[in-house]
């Protein structure tokens, strides 16, 4: 929010210039309106206070107020009510400039009170809702005990002439104040000043004559000039037009000509008349002003946000696709031609199920359709897409729905990347968890999952069994070779397996130097011939050296078990585990098979 100068500045003249103008409007006021005696009739000097308190720091408030408080005293002193008045009144002009601004300040956070519509209506609450109610009650109050003025007329002179004041002239102060003015002079093109000048010199000329020529009352007639300024310059040509209006109505009705002296009446009534016209002509401009403004905010959004989604979506690599309700393409980016191998503007008009593989299609329409049925949510699909070239390629797909000013969903659109490496990667990942780093054996989770599907198939009918290995004495070679050579030996020990196993067996390592071998479609007696034939493949020591270097001699004990298709995974391990522990107490290097 932008100040001057002097006002921001913690100079003294700024009070000084506060409370004189408030002095003169407060002057001008009581002079010219007073027309009964007791209370002014027009009264625009509070809603000077309230946009400057609406326009400046609280903490600038107490010297704003105790400025004003000095000039409404002494000009009441002077040329009100007189000197017994002046500090009741001072005071009672200062608690309704108050209450406004509290108001205000509580409820439109950002003090922009004028240029939109809600702002616009708290200030109007506060004004003649609140504000004036009060502060009319306490100076009626007041003028009733120093004037021959009754309660409910004085009551009534300073709501209307307070209440018409401060709708008229706060709001065009504020615009003022917050330096809207200098603002629309800098930043406004020449050809809209131009406008703007011949629109409110043509709305001058229209209010002379409804003021001064006229022969009828043609106050309406000033409502379609008060529109189109409205529309075509926003709210400063708004305001503008209010001041004109004020300016040539209000010396028309004080010098007694004008539509208002066809009303029968005191001057005071034509005044209030007056005041009432030209509020309700502030109150049309300004919303509307506040209307378009707002409406000219979010355009300019619009469009913000517009030109950034182009930039995203020609320049992202992921394929960007607005998807109609029925699924039909009504836009794809430029990167659909490097990722999908189709022009955009091929795909426009087509069905974006046709990028999909017949096999993940019924997946990808349902989350489109989840998309629809949920907006506000992004949604989120991997599939495989058919690309140009007929390969399967794995994408993701990220849906949002688009939805109209009714909330309703209109479309969606959808970010499109290709996985394919980072399936790849997963794939590789996958595939070195699943191998025991050391050995090439299966690792024990890997292992596992084969024996629990081994175990499925034994429910079926297969005949296959666990055999569980470990190698004798292993400690004592890791302390005699050392370590490293414990290793080689483990890893040799897998390789020697190997042969003496079919490609549809499995073997993992379960930890240590202990293995597992499934043995598929085969019986027991078969599984222990292989075991055997295993035991044979170990006869020779394993070199761990150099060539010609030390070789090791190991054995292994081992137990065997039938997956009976009934037992449980853990149940068949701890079965083979029993019997190897009885290899093991059986001198080792030997089978025993589970009970
Ligand atoms: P047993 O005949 O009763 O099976 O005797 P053992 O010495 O083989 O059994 P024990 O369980 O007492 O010792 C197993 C040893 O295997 C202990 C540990 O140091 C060794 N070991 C386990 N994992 C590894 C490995 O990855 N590398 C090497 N070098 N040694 C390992
Ligand atoms: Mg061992
Ligand atoms: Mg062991």
């Amino acid at each position: 929010m932008q100040r001057s100068a002097l006002r921001h500045s913690s100079s003294i003249f700024a009070p000084v210039i506060t409370g004189s103008v408030y002095f003169v409007v407060a002057t001008l006021a009581l002079l010219l309106s007073r027309f009964e005696g007791g209370l002014a009739f027009i009264w625009c000097a509070n809603a000077f206070l309230m946009a400057e308190l609406l326009t400046s720091r609280t903490r600038d408030w107490p010297r704003a107020i105790i400025a004003c408080a000095i000039a409404s005293a002494v000009a009441t002193a002077l040329f009100g009510m007189g000197p017994l008045a002046a500090i009741p009144m001072a005071a009672i002009n200062i608690v309704e400039s108050l209450i406004v601004a509290i108001i205000c300040r509580r409820f439109v956070p950002d003090r922009r009170i004028i240029g939109a519509i809600r702002p616009l209506v708290v200030f109007i609450i506060a004004l003649c809702g609140v504000a004036n109610v009060i502060a009319g009650a306490m100076a009626a109050t007041v003028a009733s005990f120093l004037t021959p003025v009754p309660f409910g007329s004085s009551w009534l002179q300073w709501y209307s002439g307070h209440v018409l004041g401060g709708l008229t002239f706060a709001p065009i102060l504020i615009l003022f104040l917050q330096g809207e003015c200098g603002r629309w002079l800098r930043d406004t093109p020449v050809r809209a000043k131009v406008e703007m000048v011949v629109l409110l010199t043509l709305f001058a000329l229209v209010i002379v004559h409804i003021f001064f020529w006229a022969r009828y009352p043609l106050l309406f007639a000033s409502l379609l000039p008060l529109v189109l300024i409205a529309f075509r310059t926003g709210q400063m040509g708004a305001a503008a037009s209010i001041i004109i209006l004020a300016v040539i109505g209000g010396v028309a009705t004080l010098q007694g000509v004008g539509p208002m002296t066809m009303l029968s009446g005191s001057t005071g009534m034509r005044v209030q008349y007056f005041q009432f016209y030209l509020a309700l002509s502030f109150l049309m401009s300004m919303l509307v002003a506040a209307e378009l403004n707002s409406r000219r905010r979010l355009f300019l959004m619009l469009q913000d946000s517009e030109a950034r989604y182009r930039a995203i979506a020609e320049h992202s690599g992921d394929v960007v696709l607005n998807i109609s309700v029925d699924g039909i393409i009504h836009y794809a980016s430029p990167s659909a031609a490097e990722q999908i191998g189709c022009a955009p503007e091929l795909l426009i008009g087509q069905s974006a199920a046709n990028l999909v593989d017949p096999q993940d299609r019924a997946l990808v329409i349902a989350t489109h359709r989840r998309a629809l049925t949920h907006p506000g949510v992004s949604h989120t699909v991997e599939f495989r897409s058919l690309v140009s070239d007929g390969d399967l390629q794995w994408c993701e797909m990220v849906s949002r729905a688009v939805v109209d000013e009714r909330g309703i969903p209109s479309g969606v659109v959808s970010m499109i990347r290709d996985m394919s490496r980072h399936k790849a990667r997963q794939q590789a990942l996958q595939q070195v968890a699943a191998r025991d780093s050391l050995t090439g054996a299966d690792s024990r989770r890997a292992f596992l999952d084969k024996l629990e599907a081994e175990i499925l198939r034994a429910r079926q009918g297969a005949r296959s069994c666990l055999l569980l290995i470990d190698i004798d004495h292993f400690k004592a070679v890791n302390d005699r070779y050392g370590h490293g050579a414990g290793d080689r030996v483990l890893s040799a020990f897998v390789e020697r397996l190997r042969p003496g196993l079919r490609n549809i067996d499995s073997i993992g390592r379960l930890g240590g130097e202990e293995f597992a071998i499934l043995l598929v479609d085969s019986d027991i007696d078969r599984a222990s011939m292989i075991c055997e034939r295993l035991r044979a493949r170990m006869v020779d020591p394993i070199p761990v050296g150099e060539a010609g270097g030390e070789a090791i001699s190991v054995t292994f004990s081992a137990g065997l078990v039938k997956l009976d298709g009934e037992s449980t995974r853990s149940a068949m391990l701890e079965a083979a585990d029993k019997a190897l522990y009885r290899a093991k107490h059986s001198g080792r290097n030997c089978l025993r098979l589970a009970a």
